[in-house]
């Protein structure tokens, strides 16, 4: 009888709903925030002062391509062939320009596609190509070290990081927009002064809008950010229109608003000392545009951002 009695009682615990959820979580206590999300309160130290001026985005001029599978003799591109794989830095949280398929669990986007013509330029197969995950602003830490032979990640060239680090030409043109919840009254960058925005660490993005917000909060990944306006953390994102098209995308409650407010020329970013590989990725950009490439892949990916434009010219300082 006694036993019985145990039972009924265990039973009764297991069964119960425990406690409500405000008991958890009192409600006052501060909504959980993204990993390593922190307030910014100025420009990173680098964005101030005069920005240094220079002619970014002249790269230098590709010769003839040479023969996939037959790279210069003591060339960059012939210890990536040696190695059997080309090793790319792209992202993996940007829907359209560098994403995980959740279906088929593989890398895809612009930029990816970009990478992989690379690949299939030195190897004669796109496939060649591992890809290591970066975030913003593991991009420049990324080239200096050696781990990655190129990044190719929705990266604006600036004359700031090419102290750090070589660029491609630019192989597309982006521009920063402001995105919000649908119905918010927020119609871009301007309304910004007394809201809340949301911006990846180690971005250009966040030095373009950080004095034009009320307060500002940095994460390591865009999606970080959907995540907090979604959860009403943050009022606004605030990045390139390429980023923003794909957030929107995965959240019909959210829109892009205002004007184009910079210009992010987008390159190919290289370890410093490698101009035989900035020679190289320049002509494979080249040979894109020539041959209809570039667009298929802005079509493929990009289409939601209107017609595809004419692929950005090569210019170059010699
Ligand atoms: N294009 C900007 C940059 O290179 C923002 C994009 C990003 O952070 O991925 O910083």
């Amino acid at each position: 009888m006694r036993r019985l009695t145990l039972v009924v009682l265990l039973f009764a615990s297991a069964c119960s709903a425990g406690p409500a959820p405000s008991e958890i979580v009192p409600g006052n206590a501060p909504a959980p925030q993204p990993a390593a999300a922190s307030t910014v309160t100025a420009a990173p130290s680098s964005s101030v002062g005069p920005a240094p001026s220079c002619d970014a985005t002249a790269s230098l001029r590709p010769g003839a391509l040479p023969a996939a599978g037959q790279m210069p003799a003591g060339s960059t591109m012939e210890r990536i062939l040696k190695r059997g794989r080309l090793i790319a830095g792209v992202d993996q949280n940007s829907y359209l320009m560098g994403f995980r398929n959740s279906f088929t669990g593989e890398i895809e986007g612009f930029d990816v596609d970009v990478a992989r013509q690379i690949a299939k330029a030195i190897f004669g197969d796109e496939k060649k190509v591992q890809f290591k995950i970066v975030t913003s602003a593991e991009r420049i830490p990324m080239l200096k070290s050696g781990q990655v032979d190129v990044v190719v990640r929705t990266m604006t060239i600036t004359c700031e990081r090419l102290k750090d680090v070589d660029f491609s030409q630019v192989y597309y043109q982006a521009g920063q927009r402001v995105l919000v919840r649908r119905s918010s009254g927020i119609t871009g960058v301007d309304s910004l002064k007394d809201k809340r925005v949301c911006v990846a660490s180690g971005s250009t993005s966040l030095g373009n809008v950080v004095n034009r917000a009320k307060t500002t909060v940095s994460v390591p990944n865009w999606t970080d950010c959907l995540v907090m306006l979604q959860q009403g953390q943050t009022d606004a994102i605030s990045t390139d229109d390429t980023i923003l098209a794909g957030l929107a995308a995965q959240d019909p409650y959210t829109e892009v608003v205002g004007a184009r407010f910079t210009e992010e020329p987008y390159g190919v970013g290289v370890p410093k000392g490698q101009d035989d590989l900035v020679r190289f990725v320049n002509g494979v950009l080249e040979q894109m545009r020539a041959d209809g490439t570039w667009s298929g892949i802005y079509g493929r990916w990009l289409n939601t951002l209107g017609p595809a434009p004419a692929p950005p010219a090569g210019r170059y300082r010699d």
